[in-house]
């Protein structure tokens, strides 16, 4: 069995932004070599996601949009953890959106589904953040 571990790393424009790193992560695939095993796609910060979806632009806006009705980021005093920060919101937003994704290697290749796609959701940016890609299986 082989493994390979690679950190991308990150520093969006905005406090919030949804990134498609579903080719950055078939380029770690490529890097590793592995034929037949798994991928984990993880966020190292616990105001950050990964997670599969489409990569359609209305589809963002909705998420935005309803992430924002179920942790507002304003007023920051609405949550006991904003005593020192202002990203409370953010942490709830990344446990609704997920840590991580698994997703098999078949031939060589991503084995997703027709319209599934990578992507890197951050909830507290403008600062550098890291997602770790560790790959396991056969050459
Ligand atoms: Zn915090």
């Amino acid at each position: 069995m082989k493994t390979y571990r690679k950190e991308l790393r990150f520093n969006t424009p905005h406090r919030r932004d949804f990134v498609n790193i579903t080719t950055d992560v078939e380029h770690c695939l490529k890097e590793s070599g592995i034929q037949e095993g798994l991928i984990l796609v993880n966020a190292m910060h616990i105001t950050a996601s990964v997670f599969i979806n489409d990569h359609e632009s209305g589809l963002h806006h909705d998420f935005e949009v309803f992430l924002e009705k179920l942790a507002p980021e304003k007023p920051y005093h609405q949550y006991r953890h904003n005593t020192y920060e202002d990203n409370a919101d953010a942490h709830l937003k990344r446990t609704i959106m997920g840590r991580e994704v698994v997703v098999a290697i078949t031939q060589g290749a991503l084995d997703l589904g027709p319209w599934e796609q990578i992507f890197y959701g951050e909830f507290d940016g403008m600062r550098k953040k890291r997602v770790l890609v560790k790959i396991i299986g056969n050459i």
